[in-house]
C-alpha cells in the first residue's frame, strides 16, 4: 500500500515539482484515500484520484491599478477551478503577498473535499492575488478590486463559479468586487458570497467559520463525554475566523487567553472576554491596527513579538491564522502542557509532522476541511437564500450551521473509526472523496 501511495505521489510530483503546499495537501489526502480506493472495486481502473488532483481549469491574469500617488502598479490574479462534479466551483479569494499557484491549488484541492463534506451541492475552487492590502488606502483597495473583477467577471457566475472571502478579503472587498461585477454584467445576482446584509448577504456568514470551528471542537469533545465549557483556549490569528471562534468560546463559557497576527501574539491570563474582544474587532476591522496594541489598552496582558502562541498551556488549541503555522515541536509542547483537542480554523495550519504527533498521542484533532467547513456551508446557505429571494433568521441559519457541523463530525466517525479512536483526517478525506468520485464516475470521462 505504501508503494502505491509513493508511486502516485512521485508521478504527481513530476508535474508539480515547484508546488510544495499543493504536494503537501495531495500527499495528506492520498495516504488515506488510496487504501480506500484499493478496497473498493468500483474505483478500480478509473484513475479517479489522478483526475481529482488536476484542476479543471486555471486562470491567471494581469491586474493593473493606479495607487494614490498616480503610479501604475501590477499584480497577478488567479482563479483555480478545481472540480465541478457536484456543483458550481465555490471557494474564497485570498489577497496576500505570499499568494502563488501552489498555495491556491492546495486551497482549491482542500476545498473540493470540504464542500463535499457540507452535503451542499458545491464544487471546489480558490483564487486571489499577490496584492498586499496592508497599508493601502480605501481608494486603492477599491481600484484594485475593480481591476481584479474586470478580468475575473468573464469566468464566474451564479451557476458557474461563486467566489467568497479569505485572508485579506472581507466584507469591504466583496462589496467593491460585487459592485464592479454588477456594472459589467448588468445583473444583480448571487455571484459572490459574504455580501452585506442589505444586498443579498446571509446572517451568520461572517461568524460561520469561527463558530463552526468551535462547534466541531464541541462535537469531538462531546463524543468523548467532555465539552468546551470551562476550558482554556489558545487561538492564533485575529482576523475573521479567530475573532468569531473567540466569540463562540466565550458564549460556551470557555476562556480564550491568546490571539495573534503576523507580528506576534498577546497572552491575557484573565481571558479575552466580550468587552476585550469587541476592542480587538474594532482594532482589526475598522482601525486596521496590530494586535500588539492590545497590551496598551489592557496592560495586564503581554505581547510576544514574532512568536506563535503554542507554548502557552491550554486545553484546546484553535489555529486560525494561516497554513503551516504549527509544527511538530509546537505539537509536542501543546501535548506536554495538557492540550486535549485541536480544531483547525485555518486551512492546513498544522504541518504533517505536527499531525503525526497528534495522531501518535491519540489527541482529538480535526483537519480544517472538516472543522472550518462552516464558512462555506453558510455561503451555500447564502446562495440558497439568493435563489429563493428570501432571508432566513439568525437562529435558522445558526441551527442549520450546527446541524451541518454535526453531520460532518458524524461522517468523519463513519469513515475514520480506528480501534475506538476517531481518525478525523481519514474520515474527512474518505467521506469527502466518495461523493465527488461517484459523481465523476456517473458523468463519464469529461
Ligand atoms: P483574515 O485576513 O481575516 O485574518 C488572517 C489572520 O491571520 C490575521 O490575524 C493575520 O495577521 C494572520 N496571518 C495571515 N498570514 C499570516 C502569516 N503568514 N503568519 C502569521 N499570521 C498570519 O483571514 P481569515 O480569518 O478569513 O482566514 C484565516 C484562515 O482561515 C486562512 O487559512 C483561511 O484560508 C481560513 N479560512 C477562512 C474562511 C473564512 O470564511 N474567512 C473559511 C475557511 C477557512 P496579519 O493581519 O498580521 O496579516
Amino acid at each position: 500500500m505504501k508503494k502505491d501511495v509513493e508511486n502516485f505521489i512521485s508521478e504527481i510530483e513530476q508535474r508539480n515539482s515547484h508546488e510544495p503546499e499543493f504536494m503537501q495537501a495531495v500527499r495528506e489526502v492520498s495516504e488515506t484515500v488510496i487504501p480506500y480506493i484499493v478496497s473498493q472495486k468500483i474505483y478500480h481502473g478509473k484513475n479517479i484520484l489522478m483526475r481529482m488532483v488536476e484542476p479543471e481549469r486555471v486562470l491567471m491574469f494581469r491586474v493593473n491599478w493606479v495607487d494614490d500617488k498616480g503610479e501604475i502598479r501590477v499584480n497577478r490574479g488567479y482563479r483555480v477551478q478545481m472540480n465541478s462534479a457536484i456543483g458550481p466551483y465555490k471557494g474564497g479569494l485570498r489577497f496576500h503577498p505570499s499568494v502563488n499557484l501552489s498555495i491556491l491549488k492546495f486551497l482549491a484541492f482542500e476545498q473540493v473535499f470540504k464542500n463535499s463534506l457540507t452535503t451542499l451541492p458545491m464544487g471546489g475552487g480558490k483564487g486571489g492575488s499577490d496584492f498586499d492590502p496592508k497599508g493601502k488606502s480605501d481608494g486603492e483597495i477599491m481600484r484594485f478590486c475593480q481591476s481584479f473583477m474586470t478580468e475575473l467577471f468573464r469566468y464566474i457566475g451564479p451557476n458557474t463559479d461563486i467566489p467568497a472571502g479569505d485572508i485579506g478579503v472581507g466584507g469591504r472587498e466583496i462589496g467593491y468586487m460585487f459592485g464592479q461585477y454588477k456594472k459589467l454584467k448588468k445583473e444583480f445576482t448571487g455571484v459572490l458570497t459574504g455580501k452585506g446584509l442589505s444586498w443579498g448577504g446571509s446572517l451568520i456568514r461572517p461568524e460561520a467559520t469561527g463558530y463552526g470551528t468551535v462547534y466541531f471542537a464541541e462535537n469531538m469533545l462531546n463524543h468523548v463525554k467532555n465539552s468546551v465549557k470551562g476550558k482554556t483556549v489558545v487561538i492564533s490569528g485575529s482576523g475573521n475566523v479567530a475573532q468569531f471562534a473567540a466569540e463562540k468560546c466565550n458564549q460556551l463559557s470557555a476562556k480564550v487567553i491568546t490571539l495573534s497576527d503576523s507580528s506576534g501574539f498577546i497572552h491575557d491570563v484573565d481571558g479575552i472576554n466580550t468587552e476585550k474582544l469587541s476592542y480587538v474587532m474594532d482594532l482589526k476591522n475598522n482601525k486596521r491596527g496590530r494586535i500588539s496594541e492590545y497590551v496598551k489598552k489592557f496592560p495586564k496582558a503581554k505581547f510576544y513579538k514574532n512568536k506563535t502562541p503554542w507554548q502557552v498551556p491550554c486545553d484546546i488549541a484553535l489555529p486560525c491564522a494561516t497554513q503551516n503555522e504549527l509544527n511538530a515541536n509546537d505539537a509536542e509542547i501543546l501535548i506536554n502542557n495538557g492540550c486535549i483537542c485541536i480544531s483547525e480554523g485555518a486551512n492546513m495550519p498544522c504541518s504533517p509532522e505536527a499531525i503525526f504527533v497528534f495522531r501518535k498521542n491519540k489527541i482529538l484533532f480535526a483537519p480544517g476541511k472538516a472543522s472550518n467547513a462552516g464558512g462555506v456551508a453558510v455561503s451555500g446557505l447564502e446562495m440558497a437564500q439568493n435563489s429563493l429571494r428570501y432571508s432566513w433568521t439568525r437562529e435558522e441559519v445558526d441551527n442549520k450551521l450546527k446541524d451541518i457541523m454535526l453531520d460532518i463530525h458524524n461522517s468523519c466517525i463513519t469513515h475514520g473509526l480506528e480501534k475506538g479512536h476517531v481518525n478525523y483526517e481519514k474520515g474527512a478525506n474518505i467521506a469527502g472523496f466518495i461523493k465527488v468520485a461517484d459523481a465523476m464516475l456517473a458523468q463519464g470521462v469529461v
